[in-house]
């Protein structure tokens, strides 16, 4: 049996960089991609790391996002809200060049928008969120995705899984983030019920007819449901009103129908929202990060977990041993980086 290989955080974004750069991606694209997919790794976030590989790849190839996008700036007057465009290009890059105007900005106003338009997004958006709680700013994040979800009560697909995030920053230790898909599970947790012959759980989903089914190549070829009924799809209806509507961009189903498959990057907008809580709490009693701290302490105090905190334990192991992967993943990146 092939042993197992440990590399740095650099080492192995150095590896995927070298292969998106083969495959076609400029430096912007390739660079940023990198430090996510890597970043995933690190924190034992399998299911956004180089598992996303193949599906930047095809989506490249099949030309729903451009791999030599260069995300720019909209000009601005300094309002409160800040836009890139992404060019069709993937999200990273674009986040990358927008977030250090929107910590400037939220430090100044109090509050500040970055709203990412024309992108492709197949990452976790604990990235972006943590971007902001590293510069001491609360931050939250969505994005739609295409429709594979219907309403609450409803039939067919219309929403996406469209992810939620919120992080707060919490000064010398790991923030408190949270970083939630708003369907009641993954598309690929189906998938994977239905290769392992398995009935899926009541409530997950609905048949081409849109009646309840616990068949998941049914399901597959229906709609799965919002998590928490008619909350999650407030919450899901919520991010495609924010998330596409508000910023000018596409909607799930929009998004659909431009590129007519769910098996490569969907292509929309994506909103975040940065909050400088010591502007917040001005003249008001009480330090904002310390009242924090005595939420969190009392979460942990009756047993619960904090979000994300089976990323940070992965990631302070990754950072004392390395992250370690399968010898046949780094032979992939290896074949695929020499063409
Ligand atoms: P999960 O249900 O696995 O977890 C979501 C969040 O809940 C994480 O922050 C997780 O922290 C936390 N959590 C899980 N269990 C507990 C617990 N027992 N106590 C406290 N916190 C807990 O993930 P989802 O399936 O909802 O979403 C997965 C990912 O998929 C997200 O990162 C999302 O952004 C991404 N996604 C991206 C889409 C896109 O189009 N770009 C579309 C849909 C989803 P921890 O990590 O520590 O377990």
């Amino acid at each position: 049996m092939m042993e197992d290989v440990t590399l740095s955080f650099d080492a192995l974004a150095d590896r995927v960089r070298a292969v998106l750069e083969a495959a076609g991606f400029c430096a912007a694209q390739a660079g940023a991609l990198a430090r996510v997919v890597a970043a995933a790794e690190r924190d034992g976030a399998k299911s956004h790391g180089l598992y996303r590989l193949d599906g930047m790849l095809a989506s490249a190839r099949a030309g729903v996002v451009d791999p030599r996008a260069e995300p720019a700036l909209v000009p601005d007057d300094g309002t409160a809200v800040i836009r890139v465009n992404a060019g069709f290009g993937f999200a990273p890059a674009a986040l990358e060049l927008g977030a250090p105007l929107l910590a400037e900005r939220a430090r100044a106003l109090g509050i500040a928008a970055l709203v990412v338009n024309d992108c492709g997004h197949l990452s976790a958006l604990w990235p972006e969120v943590e971007l902001m709680t590293a510069q001491g700013l609360a931050c939250l994040a969505m994005c739609p995705s295409y429709s594979t979800v219907a309403p609450a009560g409803g039939t067919a697909p219309l929403l996406g899984t469209n992810p939620f995030a919120f992080g707060w920053p919490r000064p010398g230790g790991d923030p408190y983030v949270f970083d939630i898909a708003t369907s009641v599970a993954a598309r690929g947790e189906i998938e994977l019920h239905r290769l392992a012959g398995k009935n899926l759980p009541e409530g997950w989903a609905l048949d081409p007819e849109g009646r309840p089914t616990t068949d998941p190549s049914q399901a597959l070829a229906g709609a799965m449901l919002p998590f928490g009924g008619h909350k999650g799809s407030a919450l899901g209806t919520m991010i495609e009103l924010l998330g596409a509507v508000l910023i000018g961009d596409l909607t799930s189903r929009d998004c659909l129908d431009r590129i007519r498959t769910t098996t490569l990057s969907p292509i929309h907008g994506e909103l975040l929202i940065a909050f400088a809580p010591e502007v917040f709490a001005k003249g008001r009693p009480g330090d904002p990060f310390a009242r924090a701290e005595v939420l969190f302490e009392a979460i942990v105090g009756q047993g619960a977990r904090l979000p994300s905190q089976r990323r940070f334990t992965a990631r302070a192991r990754s950072a004392a041993e390395g992250i370690r992967l399968s010898a046949a993943e780094v032979a992939k990146l290896d074949a695929l980086a020499n063409g």
